[in-house]
């Protein structure tokens, strides 16, 4: 097919933010571009994750603050018991949502990308199947297609959802109602999220999590304390190594507790609900990707470091996967930044993408965040590549900001090479540590050196101050022949 005979230049099929960002930046550089949507426009994040979230946990969060009576006795402050309104949380929310969805449409109307409504599938190479929502079903050709069709909550065999009272995030965002006791099974970043939010507003949390520790995705040192404040130190009964085989539905939900090792009963709960957060799986089942040859892994699509699509270990030309649904870091600003890169290969720029430098973060009060390398691997990297890995920790308790906010449980540990005092990593709990963590991030991208790091000037005071305490240390410990 030649270049003129195509509909489009690009088509990208999913617009949550990986599609949203290939689609914006593609058509900004005069491609012709079209984006399928078969649910709400802006994806996940927007609709049911970050936005909605986050939106929660800053309600939440002021009402925690306001309901601690110690923590503002220490300023002096004594506050009338606090009110809120449920719903008024909610609204803030939904309404929070339709904004962003709204700005991110006309964003892509403004830069001339066709907005197709409906169910995409590849119809083979360059050809994508569109069911739209008003029932016609046609094929649309383009030179280069990106798959950015990302992710939905994973439920455990056993679980029985019904959306009111066994419930994934996809529900638990709009905040339809507060149950007094509520099992939330998972503790990654989703589950200890809702959990600030549900004990903030005053419900009784259990928290389910089949591996041997809570937070098990979370730095060791970081989640012990960590866990002390965020769970012990709140209304929630932790339980690791037990699964919840079997969830059932109702008015109260009933679950079946097992030991994880042996499978045997050990327990039976009777709670108002359940929150499923056992982690997400790829949406790509109905993308027909058998028609072109391309075999998922679970579900993800394999890609190379360029986002093309591999069969067999061999990038195909003119096709594309971003986000989610390739399985790397499932964050927003991953599918962001992947949909960007696609789309400057696309357009004759050969680009990759540095997974090592993209920072995470949990926003619980306080947050909690990461980049680069767990201990364990940089601990394997030093073995094989023969250098010594050095770790340092800067304490919140030692700053004057975190001193001043009456904030100062907190702890930064910070991963470096001492031969060559790269940064490899940095893992951070405590008040602010999602922006905290963007400045070690930058680091990490650049491969910089604690040596030239530690001579940075920081604000005073400010909690940026942890970093340069954390730099000073490390390049204090490189090894002497530098
Ligand atoms: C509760 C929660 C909180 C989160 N908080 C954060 C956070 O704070 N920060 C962060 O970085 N990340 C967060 N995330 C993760 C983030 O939402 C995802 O990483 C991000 O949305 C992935 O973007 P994506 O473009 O790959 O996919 P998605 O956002 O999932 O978008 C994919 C889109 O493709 C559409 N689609 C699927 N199949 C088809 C098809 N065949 N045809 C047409 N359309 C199709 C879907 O309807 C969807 O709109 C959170 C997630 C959840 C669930």
């Amino acid at each position: 097919m030649s270049e003129a005979s195509f509909d489009f230049d690009v088509i990208v099929v999913g617009a949550g933010y990986g599609g949203f960002d290939a689609a914006k930046h593609a058509a900004e550089h005069g491609l012709k571009v079209a984006i399928i949507e078969s649910r709400d426009m802006g994806g996940t994040c927007v609709n049911r994750g970050c936005v909605p979230s986050k939106a929660l946990l800053a309600a939440s969060g002021r009402v925690r603050e306001l309901a601690d009576a110690e923590h503002l006795a220490g300023f002096g402050i004594h506050a009338a018991p606090v009110r809120f309104e449920r719903q008024k949380i909610a609204d803030h929310a939904n309404q929070l949502v339709a904004m962003i969805r709204s700005n991110l449409t006309k964003t892509l109307e403004r830069a001339g990308v066709t907005i197709i409504r409906g169910h995409g599938r590849l119809e083979g190479n360059q050809r994508v199947g569109v069911r739209e929502i008003s029932g016609v079903d046609r094929v649309v050709t383009a030179k280069d297609v990106i798959i950015a069709t990302g992710s939905d909550p994973f439920v455990p065999p056993g679980i029985e959802t019904d959306g009111r009272t066994v419930f994934t995030s996809d529900e638990a965002v709009n905040l339809e109602w507060l149950p007094r006791w509520i099992a939330i099974i998972g503790s990654g970043y989703i589950g200890l999220e809702f959990a600030d939010v549900y004990t903030a507003l005053g419900c009784e949390v259990t928290m389910i999590e089949a591996l041997d520790r809570v937070m098990p995705t979370f730095d060791p040192d970081i989640t012990k304390l960590a866990a002390r404040h965020l769970i012990d130190g709140r209304d929630i009964d932790a339980r690791a190594g037990v699964l919840a085989s079997k969830v059932t539905a109702g008015s109260p939900v009933r679950i079946e507790l097992s030991d994880m090792q042996s499978r045997e009963l050990v327990d039976n709960l009777e709670v108002d609900a359940v929150l499923v957060a056992t982690g997400r799986v790829p949406s790509s089942k109905q993308l027909n990707l058998e028609a072109i040859g391309v075999e998922t892994n679970r579900g993800f699509i394999p890609i190379d470091d360029s986002m093309r699509v591999l069969v067999n270990g061999k990038p195909m030309n003119h096709l594309w996967a971003v986000g989610d649904v390739t399985g790397k870091l499932m964050l927003a600003h991953t599918a962001a930044a992947q949909g960007t890169v696609a789309v400057d290969n696309i357009l004759g720029h050969s680009r990759t993408i540095d997974y090592r430098s993209i920072p995470a973060a949990t926003f619980t009060h306080p947050e909690i965040s990461s980049v680069g390398l767990s201990e364990a691997e940089a601990k394997d990297l030093a073995l094989k590549e023969g250098f010594e890995l050095g770790s340092v920790r800067s304490y919140f308790k030692a700053n004057t900001k975190a001193l001043a906010e009456l904030e100062s449980d907190g702890l930064m540990k910070l991963l470096f090479r001492k031969d060559s005092g790269e940064v490899l990593g940095a893992h951070i709990y405590g008040l602010h540590a999602a922006d905290l963590i963007q400045e070690i991030a930058n680091a990490v991208a650049r491969r910089q050196s604690v040596a030239q790091l530690a001579y940075e000037v920081h604000t005073h005071p400010t909690l940026s101050e942890l970093v340069e305490v954390a730099y000073k240390q490390a390049a204090s410990q490189l090894t002497k022949t530098r």
